[in-house]
């Protein structure tokens, strides 16, 4: 065993007991990267964390070292969109951009992203693609009115409206306007550049990535190429095609996707770049369990007598329940589930 799996923490078998429930390996850099996915290409050098550093995976050693099956461990999920946060929670504290569909998303050296790395399609294509280009970040590029209707941000502490449970503050969503989460990170966030043409914008986008990797003039016709498209009512431009679907739907017409427009249409500017870093975040695999959450020996010798698992640790329930692709926004439901079988399994061994 490695030394970045010396995570301290032992069972002992005193309790009639144990639930581990601490949550998946997100927080521990070096566990992810010995175990990160071969099909992922290689992890990147630079990223953002997504979770805190307490979320290490000490659970799930401690029971693998207890002689716990820890099942499908390459199984993991990060994200594409993550933003340093200008004010940090924890340690490299990345917040993850929830992003409607019309950016264009750029890698490092300005190419196009090519179909379905679309934003907010694919997480682990998107991933899959960005890991050949040979750079680690990758860039947005917007208009002032897309990111006032599209952007949102992951994490409670950036969505008062929703915590506060208070309804004319969700309603407001509707009004122009960034919110203010989102126009926070426009006035101080490291990530964001703005200015008034590509030229001036590429220049920033170079100075912040330290090397000139981008070309100025060629992005300007990627620009140029995909605003002709607009005009276009047969175009075969998939990222096109998807706005006028996603404005098909009321929900979305109303709160999520801009009305479709020229990213050097003036009217809608200033022109915005955002650089995007992978952020570390889902542990899929975990503990292996039964539907009572009893954790299953290595051995194959049934279950471990006294220790249950549940939530991340268990990859949601018997390990990498979702599967490769998980599906956005199901975790916490699996988490729940899961919580309530190893109850069931407990009360049931206790009888
Ligand atoms: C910002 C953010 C947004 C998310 N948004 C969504 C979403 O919209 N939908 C969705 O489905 N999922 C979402 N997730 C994922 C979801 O929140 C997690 O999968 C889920 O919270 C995991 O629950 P858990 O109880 O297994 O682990 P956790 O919530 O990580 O809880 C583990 C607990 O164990 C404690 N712990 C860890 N180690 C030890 C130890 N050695 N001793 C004692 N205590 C320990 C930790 O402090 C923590 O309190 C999000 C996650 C984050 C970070």
């Amino acid at each position: 065993m490695g030394s970045n799996r010396e995570v301290s923490g032992e069972f002992t078998h005193r309790a009639a007991a144990v639930v581990v429930a601490t949550g998946g390996i997100g927080g521990n850099e070096e566990l992810v990267r010995e175990l990160w996915p071969a099909g992922l290409g290689t992890m990147p050098d630079s990223f953002v964390h997504g979770v805190p550093a307490s979320v290490d995976g000490a659970g799930m050693l401690a029971a693998e070292r207890a002689g716990a099956h820890w099942i499908h461990q390459q199984r993991m999920w990060h994200y594409t969109e993550g933003i340093r946060n200008w004010d940090p929670i924890w340690r490299g504290h990345g917040i993850r951009i929830l992003p409607g569909p019309s950016s264009l998303w750029v890698d490092a050296r300005g190419n196009r992203l090519p179909a379905p790395a679309y934003p907010g399609f694919d997480t682990t294509s998107t991933l899959r693609h960005l890991r050949t280009t040979g750079h680690d970040h990758s860039w947005f590029v917007l208009t002032r009115k897309i990111i006032e209707k599209e952007f949102a941000l992951s994490g409670s502490e950036q969505n008062p409206d929703l915590t506060g449970k208070d309804i004319r503050q969700v309603l407001s969503r509707i009004k122009p306007g960034a919110p203010g989460p989102v126009q926070a990170f426009l006035d101080h966030g490291e990530d964001f550049l703005q200015a008034e043409g590509v030229p001036t914008l590429v220049a920033q986008m170079n100075a912040l990535a330290g090397e000139d990797l981008i070309d100025a003039a060629a992005l300007e016709r990627t620009i140029r190429a995909r605003d002709a498209e607009l005009a276009n009512p047969f175009s075969k431009d998939t990222q096109i095609t998807a706005l006028h679907g996603a404005r098909k739907y009321l929900g979305d017409r109303l709160i999520r996707t801009a009305s479709p427009h020229r990213l050097l249409d003036p009217k809608a500017g200033p022109l915005i770049a955002v650089r995007l870093h992978v952020l570390l975040r889902k542990t899929l695999g975990g503990l292996e369990t039964d539907l009572g959450g009893r954790v299953q020996r290595a051995d194959g010798g049934g279950a471990l007598p006294g220790l249950y698992a549940a939530g991340e640790a268990s990859g949601f329930g018997g390990g990498g329940v979702h599967g490769h692709n998980a599906l956005e926004g199901t975790f916490l439901g699996g988490c729940l589930f899961t919580g309530r079988q190893a109850a069931v399994g407990v009360l049931a061994d206790l009888r």
